[in-house]
């Protein structure tokens, strides 16, 4: 057995069924020097109590208090990171209008060095006390400081997932934020490439690069082209946006005569590593494709309520078993909290189900059977995310990383309230799950590494 490196003794949640979870009480999660949890004991096993005597004769046993919970870390699958000042600016403006008045300007501003050092600290350190450990990020079309957001994540020891935008088509893209060319755009993008992978310290590829066409109409077809290319080199993650709208989707229609799904498959984008944000308007053969090409799905639910058109269809992609976790989509919608995308997802799929218009009957108003549980959400907030970037986290077996939060509901100004001869496990994490604030979070793992400790 590999040296351990500390032990956590008290109750965990853990969702390793889809719609259930799994409630321990006083179990010890051993930690190796790697961050990989080596086994996870329960008081029934022989080496139980010699364990936890050992581990605390050095110091190296973290014993939870009983209003203490340790679960697993958040996976956002999509965050823009230059829009963390925009958040909860213009979100009730039409999609066009944000972009052009807000978003654009702000992006083009992250080619200042200077600039971005003063965002990006902010950002991940956001992200992390809120309980995400794993964040898949678009950065800009710089490669310098997109470059720089890798470090970050690496300085403050979260998993970062990074993409450089990539964008080249001029009618789709304004003057100010557009790449010189499509061969400059394929240049840096390789140069960026290598320069996360070679970062010092990233040796265990705590923080990947990640492929990034910032979605169809604003990348032309040799760009498109190139990017698959350079996956198929590389092997690397791939991110995008897929179907995300009415206009998305009839553009890539007119230009194309296909789905983005088909389209990104054309050009070599679609791999296991592959995350496709949003994708709304999804076909039964873009479903099919998705699982055969073993691409995930991020489902962004706030966002989608302001700019997507349509509902998602969570249900049906859960119960077809294709991949897909959760998005912030940071700043499309304002909270840093996958926490609160578990209930935004929830209340989108009851929203669906439910329809909207008084005019119409109840059972013409919305579409029947299309609700998702909160323990589904949190699957996805946890399993699926792990599953999307391709990376041992989620659940507390042996194999897994040592990604996990202590959430404490008895802190004194917290929005928990825990009635313990009336709250089952269930009623418990429900009740973590809508109502945890950042307060809660107390401590945060990452590869086993204490990256937050209030
Ligand atoms: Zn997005």
């Amino acid at each position: 057995m590999s040296e351990i490196k500390f032990g956590v003794l008290g109750q965990y949640f853990h969702c390793p069924v889809k719609g259930d979870f799994e409630y321990a009480a006083h179990a010890l999660i051993l930690v190796d020097q790697q961050g990989t949890i080596v086994s996870v004991l329960t008081d029934s096993d022989t080496q139980y109590h010699a364990q936890i005597e050992a581990l605390s004769a050095h110091q190296q046993l973290i014993e939870l208090s009983p209003t203490q919970y340790l679960m697993p870390g958040m996976v956002d699958l999509h965050v823009h990171a230059p829009q963390f000042p925009q958040a909860g600016k213009g979100l009730d403006l039409p999609l066009y209008d944000w972009l052009q008045d807000y978003t654009f300007p702000l992006e083009a501003k992250f080619e200042d060095m200077v600039f971005a050092k003063q965002i990006y600290p902010q950002l991940v350190q956001s992200l992390l006390a809120n309980g995400t450990t794993s964040a898949v990020y678009f950065a800009t079309i710089h490669k310098d400081t997109s470059v720089e957001l890798a470090r970050e994540c690496l300085r403050q020891g979260q998993r970062g997932y990074i993409g450089k935008v990539n964008m080249d088509e001029p009618t789709q893209c304004p003057p100010f934020y557009i790449e010189p060319s499509t061969e400059t755009a394929l240049k840096e993008t390789e140069c960026f490439i290598q320069q996360v992978l070679a970062i010092e310290g990233n040796e265990e590829q705590l923080v990947s690069p990640v492929i990034t066409p910032r979605f169809v109409p604003s990348c032309t077809a040799e760009l498109l082209q190139g990017l698959g290319e350079l996956v198929q080199q590389y092997q690397c993650h791939v991110q995008t946006h897929c179907s995300e709208s009415d206009w998305a989707r009839d553009h890539s229609q007119a230009q194309y005569g296909k789905t983005d799904v088909e389209i990104y498959n054309d050009f070599g984008l679609m791999t296991s590593k592959t995350i496709l944000a949003h994708s709304i308007f999804l076909t039964p053969s873009d479903h099919q494709l998705i699982k055969s090409t073993g691409a995930s799905i991020a489902h962004c639910p706030l966002s989608n309520m302001y700019f997507a058109n349509a509902a998602m269809q969570t249900r049906e992609i859960l119960d077809n078993d294709l991949k897909c976790g959760l998005g912030s989509d940071l700043a499309g919608a304002p909270i840093p909290s996958i926490f609160h995308t578990c209930l935004d997802a929830v209340n989108h799929s009851r929203v669906r189900e439910d329809g909207t218009s008084t005019y119409l009957p109840a059972n013409e108003r919305g579409e029947q059977g299309s609700r998702i549980s909160f323990l589904e959400a949190y699957w996805l907030a946890t399993v699926g995310g792990g599953q999307a970037i391709d990376a041992k986290v989620g659940l507390f077996q042996p194999g897994f990383e040592f990604d996990a939060l202590v959430i404490d509901t008895a802190i004194a100004d917290s929005n928990i309230f825990i009635l313990e001869e009336m709250d089952s496990a269930k009623d418990k994490l429900e009740k973590i799950i809508c109502l945890n604030s950042r307060q809660n979070i107390r401590k945060v793992w990452v590869k086993g590494q204490l990256v937050v400790d209030k």
